[in-house]
């Protein structure tokens, strides 16, 4: 989540001065895929719907990848990481438990929810470091199995201080900065990506810090989905301006490959959430309210959420979900 500006996209020109800054200086609508490098695209409008701000940023979409980058950059990001939640991430949202009701569903919604979370090594003796962390709570759940070397990294203070644990080994950096002689048997990203400004930078580096054998885990959201088709602009994966790139399996192998990686498994992961958070922003846009998405009522109806497990896991085993975890390793 690094708060730089991007410059794999180049940007010319541009309208709106003032808020929003356009990248570089030369011909109009020059953008040169940063993965293809074709320069043919359209352009889609995204407003900031997480917080029900409505800033609107321009994405360009590659006609040849469909790779998705963010063209209109804030001078900031600031505004647009305040109240972000770090130690929810993970977690099904709900109100605090009242009754029999709420019990059920969390029980009911925790079981169905498994088979959707985040990859769990076996092997506890494995050298692990997972980037972007937030609170830690990954790192304590494994550090609970029993592996014994684990580390983090995560840019933002806040969440390094509040980590669920003191003792985990959370070191406060980008992932731009971060410098390192070790070398890990397993490197995980969990939503941490799409927040990079230069994708193959990142992900060269990240594959200079796997040991042989070592494996690359990242999820993200995935382009090529039907929540993607059927809710447009207002699709949750787009997190304008939060998501400088928005994948999906063909071109993320695309860069894999460039990058001396290889793409060697492909899980859908995606949940309820990728329908209840688009309509939320549909019914925030259509009813003029601001409600933040967390506390929307799509996001926190216990009901809708439960109906929507069986056409989450339909679209999953279609390959249409829209968030995929990416197994990544070194070839031989
Ligand atoms: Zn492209």
């Amino acid at each position: 989540m690094t708060n730089v500006l991007p410059s794999d996209l180049k940007e010319a020109g541009g309208r709106r001065a003032g808020r929003l800054r356009r990248r570089s200086l030369f011909l109009p609508s020059a953008v040169v895929c940063p993965i293809c490098g074709g320069t043919e695209h359209r352009r889609i409008v995204v407003r900031e719907n997480r917080f029900g701000l409505g800033d609107e940023f321009t994405y360009a979409i590659c006609r040849h990848c469909r790779l998705v980058g963010l063209v209109t950059v804030p001078r900031s990001m600031g505004r647009y990481y305040e109240g972000y939640s770090y130690h929810a991430r993970n977690a099904p949202k709900s109100r605090p438990a009242a009754g029999v009701f709420d019990r059920v569903y969390r029980r009911l919604s925790a079981l169905l929810m498994r088979p959707l979370e985040r990859y769990r090594p076996r092997d506890r003796y494995l050298r692990v470091l997972d980037v972007g962390c937030a609170n830690g709570a990954y790192l304590a759940e494994l550090k609970k199995r029993r592996f014994r070397h684990l580390k983090g990294i995560e840019p933002s203070p806040r969440a390094v201080e509040n980590r669920v644990d003191r003792d985990l080994d959370i070191v406060c950096t980008s992932m731009a900065d971060f410098q390192t002689d070790e070398r890990f048997d397993l490197v995980t990203l969990n939503q941490v990506f799409e927040h990079f400004d230069e994708p193959r930078e990142m992900l060269l580096k990240l594959g200079a810090l796997l040991a042989p054998g070592g494996k690359l885990v990242m999820s993200f959201p995935n382009y090529n989905s039907l929540a993607r088709l059927m809710l447009g602009s207002l699709w949750p994966g787009y997190d304008a301006p939060r998501h400088y790139f928005t994948f999906s399996p063909g071109n993320a192998r695309m860069l894999c490959e460039q990058c001396g990686l290889e793409l060697n498994r492909v899980r859908y992961i995606s949940r309820p959430s990728q329908f209840t958070g688009g309509f939320q922003y549909a019914w925030n846009r259509f009813s003029s309210g601001k409600q933040r998405l967390e506390d929307g009522f799509f996001r926190t109806s216990r009901v809708l959420d439960l109906l929507l497990y069986a056409p989450a896991y339909l679209l999953n085993a279609l390959r249409w979900g829209d968030m995929i975890e990416l197994h990544i390793v070194l070839p031989d």
